[in-house]
């Protein structure tokens, strides 16, 4: 089970306004001010705590809660809600300080016009029509990031839209504090999985750090037998066991052995309080096998992963299981493997040697004990399954020396039409939109990896967020893509990413 990752955390709901209409009006947004952000509460879409601090009337007030906000280690993001006219010059202090991310949230209190009644109370009451567009003109001046919510706040549009904003401000949260443990480098001459980690974490903000093997060993070789008995029983009520891994049959050493990695390697990130971490063939000097099943597990209790010392395949892919958190579908770790060219539409099977997250698996993972042709270990433990059917996407963050980019296509996950009985690994079957002639070719165009992140529940909308925050460019194909578009996008993104 992954741990709740909002836990602890808040979101400011602040309202701008002014004092032309006197104190009693002001008492009136406050009022309004706390309904909205009561029945922003309400909604199941809304994943965390929204917080009416206060209304905010002149340039220093907002200096002041712009100055909090940065301070409060509790506050994710702020919700900015222009009640009245709020002149935009107010604003310029305050937003040139603030660095958590905001939603301009453009609604009004009242959802419809009182055509009987409306008089110019309720006109002075009603004024984000134009507040609003006097406050956006000040962000879009500023070349501010933000995203623009509009919409009356009780229309489950506008919460669905709010709560998937909220989601990513926690993801973008998550990357500015986390951890990546790196085990070994990168995998020899491999291009895409390498990249500038200060850059990185200047960008991002997490920190990767280096370990060598041995320290990992270390760790697992002090477990016990008991827990490795324990977590062995834990898994004969997970999964179903293939014949070899049976309490009495020839491979159930192996099982323990893989028990004894997991137990190590999650004892080793606990302990230096690391949320993704990465592996590598190439160096698993000590170890009995290269970690499948360990690997697996860690993933489906919300670690990001990279194969080959893919620290920002790990890392991203932990940021996304935040962002997906509680919500069905699951992500993945992933790999684009083999091609079914088809009449009936050419797919990809998407697959890694071994390091598929259970998350997505459409029924009960077996587990089996098979050879692996590379690393010159024992054969690893791994989970086998395949991916449930449906809408998903896939997204590479890329290193292009100098700047970051993000591509992410979206796919419609599909059955099989044959079973697989010799894949000895998981997998997921997927048709690529628009199809795969205009998705693979946008996507090497795009210079994107062969590993990814494989998600059901955070959407191609909630990816735009986020690189918007990181201000990175994001290359989306989907079911309207088209290659020449695409293309020149690219050489766009050259002088607008400079
Ligand atoms: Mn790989």
């Amino acid at each position: 089970m992954m741990k709740n990752p909002f836990q602890g955390y808040q979101i400011w709901f602040i309202t701008g306004s002014q004092h032309l209409y006197g104190e009693e009006i002001l008492s009136e947004v406050e009022e309004d001010s706390r309904r909205i952000a009561e029945g922003l509460n309400l909604s199941e879409q809304v994943p965390v705590e929204i917080v009416f601090k206060r209304i905010v009337t002149t340039s220093q007030e907002i200096l002041q809660v712009s100055r909090e906000a940065n301070m409060d280690g509790q506050c994710a993001g702020i919700v900015l809600w222009m009640h009245t006219f709020s002149p935009a010059k107010m604003w310029i202090a305050g937003l040139r300080e603030l660095r958590k991310p905001f939603a301009h949230l453009h609604t009004q209190f009242g959802r419809a016009i009182p055509w009987e009644t409306i008089d110019m109370d309720y006109m002075n009451l009603h004024q984000s029509a134009h507040g609003g567009r006097e406050f956006g003109h000040m962000v879009s001046r500023m070349r501010m990031n933000r995203q623009v919510i509009v919409g009356h706040w009780q229309d489950a549009a506008v919460q669905t839209e709010l709560g998937s904003w909220v989601r990513v401000v926690m993801g973008y949260t998550e990357a500015r504090t986390m951890k990546v443990a790196r085990f070994g480098d990168n995998m020899r001459n491999v291009a895409v999985t390498e990249g500038d980690k200060v850059a990185a974490q200047e960008r991002f903000g997490y920190l990767v750090d280096g370990y060598g093997i041995g320290d990992l060993k270390a760790e697992i070789d002090r477990v016990t037998e008991a827990q490795a008995d324990a977590l062995v029983e834990a898994y004969a009520r997970d999964y179903v066991l293939s014949p070899e891994c049976q309490p009495q049959g020839p491979r159930h050493l192996t099982l323990r052995n893989e028990a004894k990695i997991e137990i190590g390697l999650r004892t080793f990130l606990e302990k230096g309080g690391y949320t993704a971490f990465t592996t590598t063939f190439e160096d698993l000097h000590g170890l009995p096998q290269l970690p499948g099943l360990a690997v697996q597990r860690l993933m489906a209790d919300g670690y990001g992963f990279g194969a080959e010392g893919d620290w920002k395949t790990s890392a991203f892919t932990r940021i996304c299981k935040v962002i997906g958190y509680g919500k069905p579908g699951g992500t993945s770790f992933m790999e684009d493997y083999t091609y079914h060219f088809s009449d009936s539409g050419d797919k990809v099977l998407g697959a890694h040697m071994l390091e598929v997250c259970p998350s997505i698996a459409k029924e009960k993972p077996l587990l089996s004990v098979q050879p692996l042709g590379i690393g010159g270990k024992d054969d690893p433990a791994r989970l086998i399954f395949t991916a449930a059917s449906g809408p998903a996407l896939n997204a590479s963050l890329i290193d292009l020396g100098g700047r970051f980019r993000l591509v992410v296509n979206t796919v419609d996950t599909i059955e099989p039409e044959q079973q697989l009985p010799r894949l000895p690994v998981a997998c997921a079957l997927w048709e690529p939109r628009p199809n795969l002639s205009v998705a693979a070719a946008a996507w090497i165009y795009a210079g994107a990896a062969h590993h990814s992140v494989y998600s059901r529940n955070v959407s191609a909308e909630q990816l735009e967020m986020l690189a918007a925050m990181w201000d990175i460019e994001m290359i989306l194909i989907d079911k309207d893509a088209n290659l020449r578009q695409i293309r020149q996008e690219l050489r766009w993104n050259e002088a607008a990413y400079r």
